[in-house]
């Protein structure tokens, strides 16, 4: 720790959005960084705690303390190295971790100023980069085993990266085009420029990564026996539905069908005017409240909508900092606002949908009803009571927002392994690639045994 009273004397700073002017008319990231000066300082108030709380809620159990104090001392190259002993892709988490490991850290508790760990950690590997810090492993000794890695998401490329540094031989198999599972066709680019996951993946391959594209490989005995290990990484295919009278209506989507689509847009790819989901000139209605659904507002905006509105079932969540009901250090379930509800958006919670309207077979609105949840005499799930009138909400676009199936598995032979989204149902990120990490451990000790 260099400096031992930086916390007291300087404050959080965030980099900040882009104007809204600004950027709600392209798909360039949002956020903007601070000056190198700026970002050391910000390093400077980590406290390197004695028991830092901010390794135990990073998933990848990230060091911040330490990466921080060589940050502040305007080591790069040290800080790269230590990130770099834990997490895989910091420029990935770098822009897009919820930060559990802020509301983890001890300065939330004390001001509500936590560390700004997760630009830091971005500044870091955009200054590895910049610098040539990372460069290629290509003297990996092989150990002449072969693993299929299935599904190229942010788990399977955590798995590939440490099994390949392991000495394995390693094939990703993707069904889509190109690499990088919701980073690539989930996430906005507002959030995540592509142009990062490319450089990613070209480091990968230049390490000895095949990567199989347009390959949607089903597991069985057959192709297991092909290679030493198989681990499966395939997401969560199946996206959560909403089947309410109406449903089959022109202009009801999954929120994916819009935020892949037009992720594929950006990266050249042409679609016909009946294939395309777009907001252009609607009122879009958002079934959801969580960040997929946010992700659709920002879109929509910047696809040129009349308006939006988001509905959640679930109560309001507590405003502010603190979450009484799940305390520092725990994640709290507060009200998250992002830069797409900057944006501008209608935000209303307790709704419940009862049915999709339309003419000559397209949407025109969407029937509603505020709800209220009250505590069940039984205890468990609280009962959802109707309250006031049904009312329409005006909608050309729906989007449907409400998470994700968990896939079931059938028993695989004992060399497949399953891990990130596939495994633990719809998460983060940063558990996706911390599943991948500890997948390639478990294979590389099944392998190991099995010499
Ligand atoms: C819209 C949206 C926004 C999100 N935003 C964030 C965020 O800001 N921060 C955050 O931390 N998390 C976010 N998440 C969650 C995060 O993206 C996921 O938790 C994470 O990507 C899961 O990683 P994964 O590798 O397990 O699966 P995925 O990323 O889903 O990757 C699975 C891959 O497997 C491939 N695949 C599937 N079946 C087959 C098959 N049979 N053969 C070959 N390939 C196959 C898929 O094409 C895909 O490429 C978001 C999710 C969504 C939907
Ligand atoms: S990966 Fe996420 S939780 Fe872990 S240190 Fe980075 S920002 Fe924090």
């Amino acid at each position: 720790m260099g400096n031992p009273k930086a916390f007291l004397e300087i404050h959080r700073q965030e980099a900040g959005y882009r104007p809204i002017h600004d950027r709600i008319h392209d798909f360039g990231e949002v956020e903007q960084t601070l000056s190198t000066r700026e970002r050391k300082l910000q390093a400077s108030r980590c406290m390197d705690c004695g028991v830092p709380f901010c390794h135990w809620a990073c998933p990848l159990g990230n060091k911040a303390p330490e990466w921080n104090d060589a940050l502040y001392k305007g080591d790069f190259e040290l800080a790269y190295q230590l990130l770099n002993t834990t997490n895989p892709f910091p420029e990935f988490t770098g822009r897009i971790c919820p930060a559990l490991c802020e509301k983890a850290c001890v300065l939330n508790r004390f001001n509500h100023e936590p560390t700004t760990n997760r630009e830091d950690e971005c500044a870091i590997t955009e200054m590895a980069f910049q610098e040539g810090f990372i460069q290629p492993k290509t003297d990996i000794a092989r150990n002449g085993k072969k693993v299929a890695v299935i599904g190229a998401g942010p788990a399977g490329l955590a798995a590939a990266n440490d099994l390949n540094h392991m000495g394995y031989t390693v094939t990703v198999f993707e069904k889509n085009e190109a690499a990088g599972g919701l980073l690539r066709y989930g996430i906005p680019n507002f959030k995540l420029n592509k142009a990062v996951i490319d450089r990613r993946i070209a480091l990968l391959e230049q390490e000895g990564i095949e990567f199989k594209y347009g390959q949607a490989v089903e597991v069985n005995d057959a192709f297991a026996k092909e290679f030493d290990a198989v681990v499966i990484s395939t997401g969560t295919p199946t996206a959560r539905d909403l089947k309410a009278p109406g449903r089959e209506l022109k202009g009801v989507h999954f929120a994916l069908d819009m935020l892949s689509q037009q992720n594929r847009v950006l990266a050249g790819m042409e679609f016909s005017k009946d294939e395309r989901v777009t907001a252009k000139g609607k009122d879009v209605l958002v079934i959801g409240g969580g960040d997929t659904g946010s992700d659709c507002i920002g879109t929509a905006h910047r696809q040129g909508c009349k308006s939006v509105t988001q509905i959640e079932i679930m109560p309001k969540p507590v405003e502010g900092p603190e979450d009484p009901q799940n305390p520092w250090p725990e994640w709290p379930r507060t009200l998250k606002t992002t830069s797409s509800h900057e944006e501008g958006c209608t935000r209303r919670w307790n709704i419940n949908t009862l049915e999709f309207l339309g003419k000559d077979g397209k949407l025109t609105g969407v029937k509603v009803q505020e709800i209220d949840w009250k505590p069940n005499p039984e205890g468990g799930r609280p009962i959802m009571v109707e309250k006031g009138k049904p009312e329409i909400i005006k909608a050309e676009l729906v989007l449907l927002a409400m998470g994700f199936l968990k896939p079931e598995h059938p028993a695989y032979g004992n060399n497949v392994f399953v891990c990130g989204d596939a495994a633990n149902g719809a998460s983060l990120v940063v558990r996706a690639m911390a599943s991948g990490r500890q997948t390639a451990q478990k294979v590389n000790a099944f392998l190991s045994k099995n010499k």
